[in-house]
């Protein structure tokens, strides 16, 4: 965005979501060719036509693409940074302050770490229950960050022809050292283990060893690069896995308690509400999921919104809407 801004042409409504998708991965002199590449398409225009003429977001866009192309990248795995960070994490105090000096920290001052011989984690395991956030804590963490991320889930870099999966793990790796500091989020991680006697064994194994040698390369090499990974069941994660330093730490996320449970409600319910009696939201979300509260607050906010559909006026979301909502979701989980 700051690039687009010195451009020091006329420029024309560029959406700079689009120009922000389109640099993903790009260095500084990367970002600089674009913008400089699309002043010249401009004033290549401005010349034939005779015409006052100005940067268009097809400029920038072509250029950043033929840029890409030039440099056989083609980004496969790299999003950019998430637009969420740890503002939008209710409760996960401990969890939080535990990503902040582990992750954070070390990304953002590498020189310090080097110069007091400290090593930079780069393996982390999130573990528990499906629901309870570890998903949407690693986006936040990437975006609380603004490094590039990497979301893949652990089944689609399986491939069912043998090799093609380890090629896959190998790809992703290199992406994301090219594109350091770079946080790559892996889900369900025990998708990676070949169950015994599956005929894809060979290739299963192959897939959890070339995962294993990107993560010891990470170490060995001092990459700006973190992994994530999340299982739900931590027994079914490889053993090699857990086992010589690869995920060093392993973070239990757990189903949020009372106040986790207030406050996930609260950030998910963003409509008109009358008197609520947060004690009893909780009480009633015993045993809830973050996912589950999400739907609650969703659900609650759409009763309001059909009332006020109906009446024609605000008619805010009342406790009655929450029983209601919280009682549905029950019954259908
Ligand atoms: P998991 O990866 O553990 O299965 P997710 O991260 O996908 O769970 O979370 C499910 C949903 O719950 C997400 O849509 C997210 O918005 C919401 N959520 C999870 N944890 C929190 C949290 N701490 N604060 C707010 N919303 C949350």
């Amino acid at each position: 965005r700051h690039y687009l801004m010195t451009l020091d042409a006329r420029v024309e409504d560029i959406n700079s979501e689009y120009f922000v998708q389109a640099t993903a991965g790009f260095t500084a002199s990367d970002i600089e060719e674009t913008v400089s590449r699309a002043a010249r398409r401009a004033a290549n225009r401005e010349r034939e036509s005779g015409e006052e003429d100005s940067v268009r977001e097809a400029d920038v866009l072509e250029a950043a693409e033929t840029i890409s192309r030039e440099q056989g990248t083609v980004r496969e795995f790299i999003e950019t940074p998430p637009n969420q960070d740890f503002d939008d994490v209710a409760g996960m105090a401990e969890i939080k302050q535990i990503l902040r000096q582990r992750v954070i920290d070390p990304l953002e001052n590498p020189l310090l770490y080097e110069e007091y011989g400290v090593d930079i984690e780069h393996g982390f395991l999130l573990y528990g229950p499906p629901g309870t956030g570890k998903t949407h804590i690693s986006k936040c963490l990437a975006g609380e960050l603004g490094v590039n991320y990497i979301h893949a889930k652990a089944s689609d870099l399986v491939s069912k022809f043998i090799g093609e999966g380890a090629q896959n793990v190998e790809q992703m790796f290199a992406e994301a050292r090219n594109n350091e500091p770079c946080l790559i989020f892996i889900d369900e991680i025990d998708a990676l283990v070949g169950s015994r006697g599956s005929q894809h064994q060979t290739s299963e194994r192959q897939i959890v060893n070339q995962f294993l040698e990107e993560l010891s390369q990470l170490n060995d090499q001092d990459h700006d690069v973190v992994v994530v990974a999340a299982t739900n069941i931590i027994e079914d994660v490889d053993d090699a896995m857990l086992r010589s330093g690869r995920f060093t730490e392993q973070i239990e996320i757990p189903p949020p308690g009372a106040e986790a449970r207030k406050e996930i409600f609260k950030l998910h319910l963003n409509a008109p509400v009358a008197d609520l009696d947060e004690t009893r939201i909780a009480a009633l979300t015993n045993g809830f999921v973050a996912s589950d509260i999400e739907a609650v607050a969703e659900q609650a906010a759409r009763q309001a919104m059909h009332r006020a559909q109906h009446a024609n006026s605000i008619k805010k979301v009342r406790m009655a809407d929450i029983e209601n909502a919280v009682a549905t979701i029950r019954s259908c989980c």
